[in-house]
């Protein structure tokens, strides 16, 4: 059976089950503005939740140069009912035990609309085992995401004969919506695709600290010091390729094919995991973490990974391809003729990221430029011109520029710049930007003369009419508001 047309009109979500999972998926919907409702018996989940979300409201937003939309109402319901009655999405996080599960559709479905999407998190069961028994097989699906789910953009889709395309091409069009990156798995199998890929790498380690081969701290570093730093931007068949030398792929198989006929490997066997094995194990990354807390590790990890992630999308490379065309997506204040010529324009509008912030927490003084550098792109792109960084001829460059700290920002915080136009001569734009806190306090100023040029050799020249009259509107329908605070200022004057 298939479900009814998948409505889009509504944008609220149910998390069944609050745990390491269902508090990423809820955090993830929350911050890309959908409504969400979260059931889980246990009475600490509220709790739980509050702490999934500092982390992912510290992270998330901080991939992005663009302000992710409102965040969406979070609500712990006291009922299952209550969760899943209105939502679009339900999203399936409690324990891999296929009877639970099992009971937990059935109950679902008496609830739930007909046209709602219900997506497991399951790592292992085959949606056509958590179809089994349900009243409407065709409106479940695997999507299997990966933790911390608020960060890691891929989730595998694994749809079973019942489920039909549309309604697969439906779930995966939400999923980009929430800057996720939907794979869909060509042919159900236990555990899918990545976790069949990690636990063949996890049964190795297992064997290698069992034989006393290695520590835990030994298996780690030879992930994270070589093939994990590879694997973030490449993945396992294009790094071959490569490593095959001007002769790709072929070179490479003909090489080191052979050496998987010998016993290098013991990927059919698992070690027993007796309580002395258990017991080395748990000591041996104990001691790794160096007194650090689980919470104090999360942090870690979600800084390092919202780094990578940016570098990733700098080059539209891998993953961060995925927050590039997400980030696209996201509104910016286009110049319209709606827009209110005589108010100063909100040229940046975004969250800081934490690893912009120095060792005392506030952001460091570089990045006032770029936050200034992005207010000046945003009004040259307003008004029809190009900047240094696209690939035309003729565009403007900055000449001058002076920031005027007054307080501090913290690392996470969200910020806007208020940019007015001043007076200046043809061919050139003097901006001056007023960047505030959440709490509307500038916390700096910048103030930047920018000059239209031939952006190869730099020689000055004239921008088109269109520019220019753009350009001159927006001058004198600034020159009406009273002059603000700093315009002029020099180094070192004082206030
Ligand atoms: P977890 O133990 O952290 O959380 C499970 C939560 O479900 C608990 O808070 C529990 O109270 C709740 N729960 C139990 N019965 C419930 C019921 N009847 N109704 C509502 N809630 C109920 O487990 P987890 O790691 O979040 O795993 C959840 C699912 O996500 C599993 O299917 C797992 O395979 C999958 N998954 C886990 C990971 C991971 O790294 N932990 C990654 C991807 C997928």
């Amino acid at each position: 059976m298939r479900p009814d047309a998948p409505s889009t009109a509504v944008r609220r979500a149910a998390i069944v089950g609050g745990g390491v999972i269902g508090g990423g998926w809820a955090a993830r919907f929350a911050l890309n503005g959908w409504d969400v409702t979260l059931f889980d018996p246990d009475p600490e989940a509220g709790r739980k939740l509050d702490e999934v979300l500092i982390n992912a409201r510290a992270s998330l937003p901080t991939l992005y140069d663009r302000a992710l939309p409102p965040e969406g109402r979070l609500i712990v319901a006291s009922t299952l009912e209550d969760a899943v009655r209105e939502a679009a999405w339900i999203q399936e996080c409690v324990p891999e035990r296929l009877a639970l599960k099992h009971g937990v559709y059935r109950d679902i479905q008496r609830y739930a609309r007909n046209d709602a999407t219900l997506g497991s998190s399951t790592s292992g069961f085959k949606p056509s085992a958590l179809q089994e028994g349900a009243a409407r097989p065709a409106q479940i699906l695997v999507c299997h995401p990966f933790n911390p789910v608020y960060l890691l953009p891929l989730v595998e889709v694994v749809p079973s004969p019942a489920n039909d395309p549309s309604f697969v091409a439906h779930a995966c069009s939400t999923l980009e919506q929430l800057g996720m990156r939907p794979l869909v798995v060509r042919k159900e199998i236990d555990a899918h695709l990545a976790d069949r890929l990690l636990e063949a790498v996890w049964r190795e380690a297992l064997w290698l600290v069992n034989d006393e081969v290695a520590t835990t701290a030994d298996v780690d570093d030879a992930i994270r010091f070589g093939f994990g730093l590879r694997w973030a931007q490449m993945g396992l068949f294009e790094t071959y390729r490569i490593a095959g030398g001007e002769a790709g792929m072929r070179h490479f198989l003909h090489q080191f094919g052979p050496a998987l006929q010998w016993p290098w490997t013991k990927l059919m066997d698992v070690p027993a995991l007796d309580d002395a094995l258990i017991e080395r194990i748990a000591n041996q990354t104990d001691a790794q973490a160096d007194g650090r807390s689980i919470r104090d590790a999360e942090r870690l990890r979600d800084a390092n990974l919202v780094d990578v992630l940016r570098a990733l999308k700098r080059r539209d490379s891998g993953a961060g391809a995925t927050i590039a065309a997400h980030e696209a997506q996201l509104p910016t204040s286009p110049l319209d003729p709606t827009t209110d010529r005589r108010q100063p324009l909100t040229t940046v509008e975004r969250q800081v990221p934490q690893t912009w912030a120095d060792d005392a927490g506030n952001l460091s003084e570089s990045r006032y430029f770029e936050v200034f550098a992005q207010a000046n792109d945003r009004v040259v792109a307003l008004v029809g011109g190009a900047s240094s960084s696209s690939p035309t001829r003729h565009g403007y460059v900055a000449v001058d520029s002076h920031v005027h700290h007054l307080r501090p920002v913290r690392g996470a915080e969200r910020i806007f710049v208020l940019t007015r136009l001043l007076p200046s001569d043809t061919g050139q734009l003097h901006l001056f930007h007023q960047l505030r806190r959440d709490d509307g306090e500038v916390a700096a100023t910048g103030e930047h003369l920018l000059q239209h040029v031939d952006l190869e050799t730099r020689e000055t020249s004239l921008p088109s009419a269109a520019i220019a009259a753009n350009v001159q509107e927006l001058v004198e329908g600034h020159a009406v508001l009273p002059v603000p605070f700093g315009v002029g200022r020099r180094v070192g004057q004082p206030g």
